[in-house]
């Protein structure tokens, strides 16, 4: 894909996730892996900004160890995050991570969130936890991308979800169907739970 075009993906994606409220006020990142004169780079959304406004200046080029290559803006303070999670996977172009309602709901409780319909490969009856540590931390970074060598998905503990896929709409298609898993399960423990 040429850098064009995951520029005009990153905004179209991050837009779409925006309206699909998985990126509540100005939280979440999106980035993309791809391959500019046969180099390994990352397009990433920029720090402090509603994905609804995203542009193509919103949009930061850096190497694969985290440096600016284009952009003067300062990439996502969840930069690390993304790189950690690339460097495990070879299969994996695209990472969304989002604090939709429902599933940061699920990470705020002891409830653990079944997997449904829509997976390939059942690996787990349950979406994983990583244990919570501060956003934007190198724990959080390494205990995330240690756990996605095996998961496409993870929900992150009293924050919110990571969600990665061989591309950037891949990913954010699994960010919307985990947020309805959530809601799903959150209306059944509602309507078993009252009478
Ligand atoms: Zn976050």
């Amino acid at each position: 894909m040429h850098k064009n075009e995951v520029i005009d993906e990153i905004i179209a994606i991050s837009h779409y996730i925006y309206l699909k409220n998985l990126v509540p006020g100005k939280s979440g990142n999106v980035s993309v892996r791809f391959k500019d004169d046969g180099t390994q780079k990352v397009a990433i959304t920029r720090s402090g900004i509603s994905k609804i406004n995203v542009g193509k200046e919103d949009v930061i080029i850096i190497g694969t160890d985290g440096n600016v290559l284009e952009g003067n803006k300062k990439p996502s303070s969840e930069t690390f995050l993304h790189l950690s999670i690339y460097k495990n996977r070879d299969d994996i172009n695209g990472i969304v991570h989002g604090h939709p309602p429902y599933t940061t709901g699920f990470s705020m409780s002891d409830k653990p969130l079944k997997r449904l319909e829509g997976f390939d490969e059942i690996k787990n009856p349950f979406i994983p936890y990583v244990k919570y540590s501060p956003p934007g931390s190198d724990e959080l970074a390494n205990d995330t991308a240690e756990m996605m060598k095996k998961e496409d998905v993870v929900i992150l503990k009293n924050h919110g979800l990571v969600a990665a896929g061989f591309n950037l709409e891949e990913a954010a298609l699994l960010a919307e169907f985990i947020e309805n898993v959530a809601k799903t399960q959150f209306i059944s423990h509602t309507l078993n739970s009252s009478d």
